[in-house]
């Protein structure tokens, strides 16, 4: 069992900041800022394209729920929500879950690092993106 499921089954401790009978949210043990928390399915389900989409959409509105919290409890004035999408993406734990991160001013997390696109790349990507996938 995943050791988030091991949370969901009580094997393993939280500190529980939410749940309901489809969803649990709690601490991540290693914070990016005090707060940050984690949401999860109740239900195993690895990643986007794996879990059902009214899963995902109850799993949102709890994110809206925390953020909310953050704001109002921890004086979060922003909060970031992210979601490791697969390996290469930063996922470690293969269960489904956002991270919802409080954010302060002046906490030092920088944003990402962005590019630029090389003259005729946007139109071959935006090719890629709508037509092929019409196809
Ligand atoms: P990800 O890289 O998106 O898969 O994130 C997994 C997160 O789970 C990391 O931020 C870890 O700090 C967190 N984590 C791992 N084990 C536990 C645990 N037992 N309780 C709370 N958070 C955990
Ligand atoms: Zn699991």
């Amino acid at each position: 069992m995943c050791i988030f499921c091991q949370i969901v089954s009580g094997e393993l401790p939280a500190y529980k900041v939410y749940e309901d009978d489809k969803t649990l949210a709690f601490l991540d043990i290693y914070p990016v800022n005090p707060g940050h928390t984690l949401v999860i399915p109740k239900t195993h389900y690895q990643d986007l394209e794996d879990i059902p989409e009214t899963e995902l959409a109850n799993l949102i509105m709890v994110v809206k729920k925390v953020g909310k919290l953050l704001k109002d409890k921890l004086g979060a004035a922003g909060h970031n929500v992210t979601e490791n999408n697969g390996a290469v993406a930063g996922q470690i734990v293969p269960h489904f879950h956002f991270h919802v991160i409080p954010r302060h001013a002046g906490d030092g997390h920088e944003p990402w690092i962005r590019g630029k696109y090389q003259p005729g790349e946007a139109d071959e990507i935006i090719k890629k993106l709508i037509r092929q996938s019409a196809e």
